[in-house]
């Protein structure tokens, strides 16, 4: 059907209201590649299936909400990585993003590394079995248990983000006899966000240690004197949901040169950069992403040609992807409760989960798409917002989407790309349960976190 054809508008409406939306689709039952997972298409019938199953049949046998993770896409993914990078880099996944003992089992058969930022992220590596000298611990202010725990379990690297964790660690090391291999987290000035960068941006932030005024080569020079440390590296992570190559540029040309002045200062060239992670994902069909060996090549060629201008040898390098991996590979299925039609403005379609299962949106003004599963539909797409069953009006999952006219209550709606910071930031707000992830491939569901339950609620309230 063209574009033309459609009155493109909401039911009850002659005039589009304000809001950040293009055009509906042509055909609201066509799934974007861009947007779904690998295996996602539809059967003769009509139902979108992943892996094989239909989701009627996932609602059926796992309830709704869910996750719907398809394993072999992720699977894809994290290969893509470690294939783009090859033998001469290290991808680390980070953890935050999605973790599991599954997701860790993958990753490890997959041979990426695995980035943790808390001790109930660093117990779920180890207990899935994930080699200590392929974890890097992350985070602002580890507490002292952390940090003894992940010295003891010998994890490959620490990322130091102050003075106070430099000393605090060297001294936990020390006192169980041992020597921790670490990297210098710092801040560049550099802030990604999506399409735009800012090369000069205020280092006013918790995080790493900034290189103005010099106080990263202070961090260094302090690192290099204690006992308990090895450092072998300069850690940046820039921002998030990143499309444009150029905010890295700045960032490597700023870590190499403190190598550089590291390298004139104590006669050391430090052995790894890592650039961290923050590489964009297509939420909606208007994200254009990179592939990852796009990535891997222009991020080496800088780094590259950054180090032959300072004299240095090309370090090691190591990026931390956890939404570009994780992200597509999942989407939340919902089932309609109720929808409400207003007049002249949008149709608010309630779904049985909401802001618990992806708070991205309230968050961050996260943009997401959405698509009828259970069926299809050629009736006329009306504007929507797809909203959850919380007691907050601000509880939004899909802020601005065409769905088709006809959707009714107990219609199927799923939500791409919620494989990233949706299960992961997952609250409990109203005393909501929260949804589980079911891992899909060739043709087998199985749970890898369930849904949480009434007695697991009631367990943690002690009266
Ligand atoms: C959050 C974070 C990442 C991952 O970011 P994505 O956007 O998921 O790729 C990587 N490294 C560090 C240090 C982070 O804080």
């Amino acid at each position: 059907m063209s574009r033309s054809a459609h009155p493109a508008g909401p039911r009850h409406a002659d005039v589009l209201p304000e809001g950040h939306y293009s055009a509906p689709a042509d055909d609201l039952n066509a799934l974007d590649p861009k947007v779904w997972a690998h295996t996602v298409g539809r059967d003769a019938d009509g139902v979108v299936t992943v892996g094989g199953i239909a989701v009627t049949q996932l609602a059926e046998e796992y309830g709704t909400p869910a996750y719907i993770l398809d394993e072999a896409d992720f699977r894809d993914r994290a290969r893509a990585w470690r294939t783009a990078f090859g033998n001469d880099a290290d991808v680390f996944y980070a953890g935050k993003a999605f973790l599991s003992r599954a997701v860790v089992r993958w990753l490890h058969e997959e041979g990426l590394n695995l980035d943790v930022c808390s001790g109930g992220e660093l117990v779920t590596a180890l207990s899935a079995g994930m080699p200590a000298e392929r974890i890097a611990f992350h985070g602002n202010n580890k507490s002292p248990e952390e940090i003894e725990r992940a010295v003891r379990a010998g994890v490959g690297r620490i990322v130091l983000d102050s003075f106070q964790e430099i000393v605090r660690v060297a001294h936990i090391a020390q006192s169980l006899g041992m020597r921790q291999r670490v990297q210098i987290r710092i801040t560049v000035g550099v802030e990604a966000h999506t399409h735009e960068f800012i090369a000069t941006a205020h280092e006013d932030q918790k995080f790493g240690i900034p290189l103005a005024g010099g106080q990263a080569a202070e961090a260094v020079r302090r690192a290099l004197q204690l006992d308990g440390l090895e450092v072998i590296g300069i850690h940046s992570h820039i921002g998030s949901q990143i499309f444009d190559m150029s905010g890295f540029e700045v960032a490597a040309h700023r870590v190499v040169g403190l190598l550089r002045d590291i390298r004139d200062e104590h006669g050391v060239e430090l052995p790894e950069i890592d650039l961290g992670g923050g590489l964009g994902i297509a939420y909606t069909s208007d994200d254009d992403p990179r592939e990852p060996h796009e990535i891997a090549k222009a991020l080496t060629e800088i780094v590259t040609r950054e180090c032959e201008g300072a004299r240095l040898r090309t370090p090691r390098i190591s990026v931390e992807p956890g939404r570009a991996i994780v992200g597509p590979t999942a989407f939340t299925l919902y089932e309609v409760g109720t929808v409400k039609p207003l007049d002249g403005l949008r149709t608010y379609v309630s779904v049985d989960g909401g802001m618990s299962d992806n708070i991205r949106t309230a968050l961050y003004d996260a943009e997401y798409s959405v698509a009828l599963a259970s069926r299809t539909s050629d009736a006329e797409p009306m504007l929507v917002r797809v909203v959850g069953k919380h007691c907050e009006s601000g509880d939004i999952v899909v802020k601005d989407a065409f769905l088709p006219g006809d959707l009714a209550p107990g219609d199927l709606i799923a939500v791409p790309a919620t494989g990233a910071y949706c299960r992961s930031m997952a609250s409990n707000y109203n005393h909501v349960l929260r949804p589980p992830v079911v891992a899909v491939r060739d043709g087998a569901a199985r749970v890898i976190v369930r849904r949480e339950t009434e007695d697991d609620l009631l367990r943690l309230d002690v009266g």
